[in-house]
């Protein structure tokens, strides 16, 4: 019997809640299969270096308040040669730290869910002799930094058609890419509740039209101005606000003296999928896996706005497909929501989402476990039967 080896590290940083959230997701595709060793490590926090170990803080900072901050470090930034430089020099700088961190843990396999760690890893890699094979998990969807393109990972798994061919063209040969779909946890796909199953869950009204406002981990995208409109011009609709991680929001929210019953205000909520089928439409930034998600739980979507160039792309994705909608005027948002809930608009015809693949976190999990079963089988290798697993690169 294969004995698969048990350790994987899981590489992602805390900007945003998506790399956290996707991670997630894949370990608990690996755990309803096999159950190993998984670690998270926010790597680019690991290298304690200035800036770099802050970079959950100044992520939202910039994303609240300074998108054009954002933007500014994806332009300049979005080359291979000017990564790998980078990568090299911040390297040479933490290599103590980072090489600690590995060496702590001892993986059988890297999973990389942030762009910006994959060359470190390969770095370490080089360096300490070791042979982990390196995973690459893209969580964007279209508008790809060339960071994702990063030489080092032994295969690249990708949530769209889109993503499969960015990577191409940034030169990542195409027999080291495969197109998994997008790690959504399992929590979204199996034993999905219905809606008022998920409103008695959260104590809210069963009978009422509601309207999710999410802005992603972080809680970005304007939302105080979109929680005003909604309260003046969808009064009747009951609103469930998440502010994730944006304390300043929830703390406003929560000493507002003229909230309305009908607004339901939470903090970072673990029960995103409850939360989603408790809804009728959900209003959001254009994060991928908060769209990814949506799109699971089949309620339409209006998307406010791309916090940053990597969400561009997903604007269009959504609205081709008929997913949802793009309005980044609350007024014009609030008109689409009370059309579709007096059925004026009909959005059985938006749910066109057929060749999406919403399984991408167990796909990714079989892989990865093939892999590792590949690794333990090389040890071990079976009399003439030459192994084809990949090693690291
Ligand atoms: N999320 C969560 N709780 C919250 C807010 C967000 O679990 O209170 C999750 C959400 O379900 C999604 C992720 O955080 O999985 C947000 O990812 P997205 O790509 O939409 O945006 P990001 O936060 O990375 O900018």
């Amino acid at each position: 019997m294969i004995n698969i080896p048990k350790k994987i590290m899981f590489a992602i940083s805390d900007t945003g809640g998506g790399h956290r959230s996707a991670a997630a997701a894949i370990i608990a595709a690996i755990d309803s299969e096999y159950r190993a060793q998984c670690f998270i490590v926010d790597l680019l926090r690991a290298t304690g270096f200035p800036g770099l170990k802050q970079a959950p803080e100044i992520y939202d900072y910039c994303s609240i308040n300074h998108i054009w901050l954002n933007n500014l470090f994806f332009r300049k930034t979005n080359s291979l040669t000017r990564i790998n430089a980078l990568t090299r020099m911040i390297y040479f700088q933490c290599r103590q730290h980072l090489e600690q961190e590995l060496e702590t843990i001892q993986p059988d396999m890297v999973v990389a869910v942030h762009p910006l760690v994959i060359g470190l890893l390969r770095m370490i890699r080089k360096n300490s002799n070791a042979t982990w094979p390196i995973i690459t998990v893209v969580t964007d969807l279209v508008t790809l930094h060339a960071s994702w393109a990063t030489p080092g990972a032994d295969l690249y798994l990708v949530p769209t058609q889109e993503a499969f061919h960015s990577l191409v063209k940034y030169g990542v040969p195409s027999n080291r890419i495969i197109h998994t779909g997008f790690p959504i946890h399992p929590k979204f796909t199996g034993n999905q509740v219905v809606r008022s199953e998920a409103r008695a869950e959260l104590n809210i009204e069963l009978d009422r039209f509601t309207v999710l406002i999410t802005g992603g981990g972080v809680g970005a995208g304007n939302m105080r101005e979109w929680i005003n409109t909604l309260e003046q011009e969808c009064s009747d609709k009951q609103i469930l606000v998440i502010t994730g991680n944006n304390k300043q929001l929830y703390t406003e929210l929560m000493n507002s003296k003229n909230m309305s019953d009908r607004l339901h205000v939470y903090g970072f909520v673990s029960n995103m999928e409850t939360m989603m089928s408790a809804s009728d439409v959900i209003i959001s930034k254009a994060g991928p896996g908060t769209i990814m998600e949506g799109i699971t739980i089949k309620r339409p979507l209006i998307i406010t706005e791309a916090v940053g160039i990597q969400e561009t792309g997903n604007i269009g994705y959504t609205i081709q497909r008929r997913l949802g909608y793009y309005c980044p005027v609350p007024k014009a948002a609030c008109k689409i929501i009370n059309e579709i809930a007096t059925k004026a608009r009909d959005i059985d015809k938006i749910y066109h989402h057929e060749e999406i693949v919403t399984n991408g976190s167990m796909r990714i999990a079989d892989i990865i476990l093939d892999q590792l079963a590949g690794i333990q089988s090389m040890k071990n290798p079976p009399k003439e039967e030459p192994c084809t697993i990949f090693r690291g690169a």
